[in-house]
């Protein structure tokens, strides 16, 4: 058996593991933060020991803001290991297609929720790409054309409103308006402190303001995973990142959104699901592109 090094490089973590050919195995799998604002050499050195870290366990057990770096060339002589690389949301819901979530259909659409949100497109066991390359941008779909300002300088994106920072951006600015919740509890009253995972913490522990925002965050998605349905009539529409934290309190509304607005057949044929490879998603992407690229088939 072949074994495949998959490297995730978000723009928080770099997540590395080395999976078998066929995805019956993942071994070795470390992580260490990015520090883009560190440079892409500093960055390049810190992928180099981590995939040497992960290929020397496995042997044992048996958004960076760069231009024009060629990572995959650097990486792959730093290595002396041939070399492959594609975009992090492309390759989890690759990932999610090959060994979790939405195995075995051809007809998948995802989206990665984190500091963005991300998209990919799987149709066939092949990613959809696009004429040049953009395919699957799923995040940056226009909910409210007047709506909030988006980091791509569109107004109304979805990543606007569900991103993980979007979210506790929401939580936010509806507490300046006397909201009665126990959030500020959870941060020692520092509200800048507020992330996603706090807001569904609260929702959990049963703070009606927290759900509220949990419920807004559904009926978000649930208005962009409409759009997909409807465009896509996909087999499965697979949601990964933190955000699947919130469990059913987030995906039962989401669902209801979807059926409201999406047309039936469509509706009905459909799965809308949390991802099952949590964090390493990417690292069994990353590893199936890998193996689609060389062998052709994965
Ligand atoms: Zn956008």
């Amino acid at each position: 058996m072949r074994y495949i090094v998959g490297i995730d490089i978000g723009g928080t973590n770099i997540v590395v593991g080395t999976v078998a050919e066929d995805g019956s195995e993942l071994v070795g799998l470390v992580s260490a933060p990015t520090i883009s604002e560190q440079g892409a050499e500093a960055v390049i050195e810190r992928i180099v020991k981590l995939a040497r870290a992960s290929v020397a366990e496995a042997r044992g057990t048996p958004n960076l803001g760069w231009t024009n770096f060629p990572l995959r060339d650097r990486l792959g002589q730093a290595l002396g290991l041939p070399a492959t690389l594609d975009n992090d949301a492309n390759c989890a819901i690759f990932g999610e297609w090959w060994r979790g979530a939405a195995r075995g259909s051809d007809y998948v659409v995802g989206l990665t929720i984190g500091t963005g949100i991300g998209g990919g497109i799987v149709l066939g066991g092949t990613i959809y790409r696009g004429v040049s390359d953009v395919a699957g941008e799923i995040g940056h779909m226009s909910i409210d054309s007047n709506g909030r300002r988006c980091k791509c300088g569109n107004d109304g994106c979805l990543e606007a409103y569900a991103s993980g920072p979007a979210i506790a951006a929401r939580a936010v600015e509806g507490m300046g308006t006397g909201a009665d919740t126990s959030l500020p509890r959870y941060v020692n009253g520092d509200l800048s402190k507020i992330t996603a995972q706090i807001v569904y913490e609260a929702a959990h522990d049963g703070d009606q303001y927290a759900l509220e925002v949990v419920h807004d965050t559904a009926k978000f998605l649930g208005t962009g995973v409409a759009n997909i349905v409807n465009i896509f009539n996909p087999e499965v529409v697979v949601i990964c990142g933190g955000v699947t934290l919130a469990g059913e309190k987030l995906f039962a509304p989401l669902r209801g959104e979807v059926k409201r607005r999406a047309f039936k057949p469509a509706v009905d044929a459909c799965r809308i699901v949390p991802g099952e490879l949590t964090g390493t998603a990417g690292v069994y992407g990353a590893a199936a592109v890998f193996v689609q690229r060389t062998l052709g088939t994965v």
